[in-house]
């Protein structure tokens, strides 16, 4: 590939964007790579996409090495998929819904978790059948709060969305595995830094869920580390080690000795009263629940906070009932032992899951914070843990888990960082399955229901990351397989450069290189190199002033590091 600066559709700006918060809208917006069309909006110009479609050819690469086989949906749906999920509700005003000339509702796809449940359940019966791994990358649509900082937060973005169909756990648990590992070679490919943490409480099974985390100033995530056993959570999920909680070999909790054992329904009247919400809960046969009707909406969700009976089923019946990104930690084991209490905790994530405020009475017993249930005095939660529930004030920024604070795996200091999220795997269970029935007729004719895992790559914003983590004063710095092309050539002068960096730039073509000469007439070479380091290719071969002694300047724009070699060389050097 040779691009030719005289006639490449590209314009650089010499200043920052307005409305400009981060380096990687700057610079991709100066450098002419995007542009914005509405907030949480752009289109991407040619090296834009170039940029954009290395990153997907990787990404496809790695999915389809690990054995994933890529599909396509549109990103317009109807309705009833994501009624029957009760997801059309439950997005909020995240989602896109629009109308058709008919009437008929419709939206633009968040997440696709039901279109690929109902796929497979269309083509698949049989337990023979199974595994399968089916992704796509295609566009999405969420009509983001605060859409901020160019392509790192959209409204349309491109996203790497798979889905594994698995018969049991064990094999979800190696379908998940296999994601985990092929996300590490993604991310490495893409040279992007990344942290894997915990995403959900250890009680939740620990590894149900992990988040590639990007560290960055300008992440929107918080998370702690431990440098010393590898730990890592986001901070919304820090938590003690689940084995213990999951065997049962933790030491009973204790119960604090303050009147009143917080009961599901003294909580929920609480909540009633204090921030004039619907909330209704019940015991059935099977499950605790409680419903939530949300100011504004006159539809009450159901949310599922315990299982009285067996802790195996606890388990399971909890990570089924919960969405990707969804808020909440539940002590199962103890719902285990006392059934229609409320001993382990309806705890502050879940209350800001249900948009409910609440105080944190930041009393610390025995190394334990310990939050006053949704507020009232005596009516309290035991057992929370420091960093993962302890708040400040009812807002997950303000979590309290403070640089020093001690690693629940083995009491060394945590550091704590910003990152920004770039991947996602989760362990679903059977949500999604149980809502579309999704079953394979197993070899004694008795049907199984299927277990799924949900895993999803920021395309589109891991090129902005790819910039926040790699830039200087100068510019943008591509890695070698990100970048739009390998070699940006400049001639400056007026002595034949432009005609000799032209016919260096197309031998280097012709040994298999990816390149860019700045052939412009009437550019001075101030300009020149200015807008080589701006777009930030990997190596810049400069024919200038040493063309009459048959030397040119190769600079490398990771190194900073200039040197002079022969023209003779140079195909050779660079190659
Ligand atoms: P975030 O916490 O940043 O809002 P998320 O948890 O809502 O992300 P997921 O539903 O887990 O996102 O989607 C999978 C991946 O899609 C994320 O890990 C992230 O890389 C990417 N992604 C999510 N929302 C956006 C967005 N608005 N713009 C660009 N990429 C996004
Ligand atoms: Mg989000
Ligand atoms: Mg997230
Ligand atoms: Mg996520």
């Amino acid at each position: 590939m040779l691009l030719r600066m005289s006639s490449l559709f590209l314009r650089t700006l010499r200043d920052d964007p307005a409305d400009a918060e981060v380096p990687s809208h700057k610079l991709l917006v100066r450098a002419g790579y995007v542009r914005r069309i509405a907030p949480g909006v752009y289109s991407w110009l040619p090296l834009g996409k170039m940029v954009l479609e290395n990153v997907t050819r990787i990404v496809r690469e790695e999915m389809d090495r690990m054995g994933g086989q890529e599909v396509l949906f549109p990103a317009l749906l109807p309705r009833e998929y994501y009624e029957a999920t009760g997801r059309w509700t439950e997005y909020g005003d995240t989602l896109f819904r629009l109308k058709d000339r008919k009437g008929a509702d419709y939206l633009l796809g968040p997440t696709h978790e039901e279109m690929f449940t109902d796929m497979v359940k269309g083509e698949y019966a049989s337990y023979k059948d199974y595994p399968v791994t089916l992704y796509q990358i295609q566009t999405k649509y969420r009509d983001e709060a605060r859409p901020r900082a160019g392509i790192l937060r959209g409204r349309e973005f491109v996203m790497k969305d798979s889905y594994s169909f698995d018969l049991d756990d064990e094999g979800l648990k190696h379908s998940y595995e296999r994601h985990r590992e092929t996300y590490i070679k993604i991310f490495d490919r893409l040279g992007i830094g990344y942290k894997i943490c915990f995403a959900t409480s250890g009680a939740m099974g620990g590894s149900a869920s992990e988040e590639f985390l990007a560290p960055a100033v300008t992440g929107e995530d918080t998370f702690v580390a431990c440098h010393h056993c590898g730990y890592a959570a986001n901070a919304e999920a820090v938590t003690t080690p689940a084995p213990a909680a999951i065997t049962g070999e933790r030491p009973a909790q204790r119960v604090l000795d303050t009147p009143g054992t917080p009961t599901i329904e003294s909580l929920v009247t609480y909540v009633n009263e204090h921030h004039g919400l619907n909330v209704t809960a019940a015991e059935t046969l099977k499950n605790i629940v409680v419903k939530v009707t949300k100011p504004g909406s006159d539809k009450p969700e159901t949310l599922i906070v315990g299982v009285p009976g067996d802790r195996e089923v606890d388990f399971k019946r909890l990570e089924a009932s919960l969405a990707p990104g969804e808020p909440a930690i539940f002590e199962a084991e103890d719902f285990a032992r006392h059934p229609g209490l409320v001993r382990g905790y309806i705890g502050p994530q879940v209350l800001k899951g249900l948009g409910i405020r609440y105080l944190v009475d930041p009393r610390v017993v025995d190394g334990t914070a310990w939050v006053t249930g949704a507020n009232e005095p005596g009516k309290h939660a035991v057992d929370v843990v420091a960093g993962r529930d302890f708040v400040a004030d009812g807002t997950i920024e303000a979590a309290e888990v403070r640089t020093g604070d001690a690693c629940p795996v083995c009491g060394s200091a945590l550091s704590i960082d910003r990152g920004i999220e770039i991947g996602h795997i989760f362990q679903l269970g059977r949500k999604y399955a149980d809502a579309a029935k999704l079953d394979a007729l197993g070899p004694d004719g008795k049907p199984i229901r299927v277990t799924m895992g949900s895993y999803g790559v920021g395309v589109s914003r891991a090129v902005a990351v790819i910039v926040e983590q790699g830039h200087d004063e100068l510019g943008l710095v591509w890695p070698r397989e990100v970048a739009p092309v390998d070699v940006h050539l400049v001639g400056t002068g007026k002595d034949g450069q432009i005609e000799a960096a032209t016919r260096l730039a197309e031998e280097l073509e012709a040994r298999g290189l990816r390149v860019l000469v700045d052939d412009r007439a009437g550019v001075s070479p101030g300009v020149k190199f200015k807008d080589a380091e701006l777009l930030g290719m990997p190596t810049i071969l400069i024919v200038g002033r040493g063309l009459a002694q048959g030397v040119a300047e190769l600079r490398d724009r990771v190194t900073g590091v200039k040197e002079e070699i022969p023209i003779a060389e140079a195909v050779d050097r660079v190659v």
